[in-house]
């Protein structure tokens, strides 16, 4: 892991190196063609096939043929909600999402709209909850679609899919669930939950990066986004990563053998993070739900405080840190997660999102601890706005 001390484990994570190693023959030895007839072809498919089943298991899906290998959680998202839409339009034209969805959603319902299809938002608490009845006032006869996240992958508060998703399924209007989020640390079962459509990224169960799944439940009927040979029963078609599938899913079976302690373990850390930096940091708060929560997910807010110096603070640290959103913090607008809970700009820019994993140790934590106060209490002293 080098020599920095990583919490930033929502942006990536390291592949395993068990992955690597079962990756490996798939480069050299095992490189046919799945769609290939010969033996060698035959040798691909059935990895391909063990590697559907594997992550079938996974999220309890009850028939292998519901998964879709795509190239990643953007590329699931696109094929679930524009897939969904264009061949179900006869049914209705009326999609509902949450406020806090990933970026990707958000663009995805944007295209949407710019097509005449009508987008409804879900609003949340301040704790970035959404309410199963807010969900259900949003719903018209015209909706053939909702769209919620598992759980936020900025301030981690974990919503109630199996509530929504009941909604869903008295209405027979079709559930899709981001999930990247929270798979590999909170169990996912599919069918428990009645979700319809699921988003899965290989790199968030610390397998290769650019692959995804989309758990397509049998009868839901999608319009392929990416047309060509008709692999993947024809939902996505060109030539399957056998390496990046068969490392994916043993990604899946290392995270389901250790996702119990794992959970446990990361929860206490994240306790005791938020514990100490609430008690040493004056006017430092939490964002998200403060139980309801993420194991590996604390994010904080500190008044009087750029999030992005305190970034650079502690990058000189050693410390790789995010501040806001991960998957935008490239950019300068406040992340609309935080501004949808009710955050100011200014409170939302003062924002340091910690998240933990597996190779995450006490001794980490304990450094951060040892170094936030000061930094923050030197930043202070430089802001002309606080006390
Ligand atoms: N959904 C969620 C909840 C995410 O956090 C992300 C980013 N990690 C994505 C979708 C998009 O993933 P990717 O950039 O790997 O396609």
């Amino acid at each position: 892991m080098g020599k920095t001390i990583y919490l930033d484990y929502q942006a990536s994570k390291p592949v395993d190196s068990r992955v690597v190693e079962a990756m490996l023959p798939y480069f050299t030895e095992k490189f046919a063609n799945a769609s290939s007839l010969h033996t060698d072809g035959d040798i691909a498919t059935d990895a391909l096939e063990e590697s559907r089943q594997k992550i079938a298991e996974f999220i309890n899906s009850q028939n292998p043929r519901e998964i879709i290998f795509t190239s990643g959680a953007t590329e699931s998202n696109n094929l679930a909600i524009i897939g969904y839409a264009l061949r179900n339009r006869r049914k209705g034209n009326h999609i509902i999402i949450s406020e806090i969805e990933h970026i990707s959603i958000h663009n995805i319902a944007k295209y949407l709209q710019k097509n005449g299809f009508e987008v409804s938002k879900v609003p949340v608490d301040f704790y970035g909850t959404v309410h199963p009845d807010k969900v259900q006032e949003k719903i018209r006869d015209d909706t053939i679609l909702i769209s919620i996240q598992y759980a936020n992958n900025e301030i981690g508060t974990i919503q109630p899919v199996a509530e929504i998703g009941e909604i869903a399924r008295e209405r027979g209007i079709v559930y899709h669930c981001d999930a990247v989020a929270a798979e590999g640390i909170i169990p996912i079962d599919v069918v428990r939950d009645k979700i319809d459509l699921l988003t899965l990224s290989s790199n968030d169960i610390y397998g290769p990066r650019g692959l995804g799944v989309l758990y397509v439940r049998t009868g839901v009927m999608l319009t392929p986004i990416i047309i060509g040979g008709g692999q993947e029963r024809g939902l996505r078609s060109g030539t399957e990563d056998i390496a990046s599938i068969v490392g994916m899913a043993k990604a899946a079976e290392i995270v389901q053998e250790t996702m119990e302690i794992e959970r446990k373990r990361l929860t206490e850390l994240r306790d005791y993070l938020i514990k100490n930096i609430l008690e040493k940091i004056p006017k430092s708060y939490l964002n998200g739900h403060p139980k309801n929560r993420l194991p590996h997910n604390a994010h904080f807010r500190f008044d009087y405080i750029e999030g992005e110096s305190l970034l650079l603070s502690l990058k000189d640290e050693g410390i790789s840190i995010a501040t806001g959103s991960a998957c935008t913090s490239k950019t300068l607008e406040p992340s609309h997660t935080l501004i949808s809970i009710g955050l100011l700009h200014e409170e939302a820019h003062g924002s340091l999102v910690v998240t933990m994993g597996r190779y995450t140790t006490r001794e980490d934590i304990d450094k951060l601890i040892k170094v936030l106060p000061k930094i923050v209490e030197k930043l202070r002293k430089l802001s002309p706005l606080a006390d």
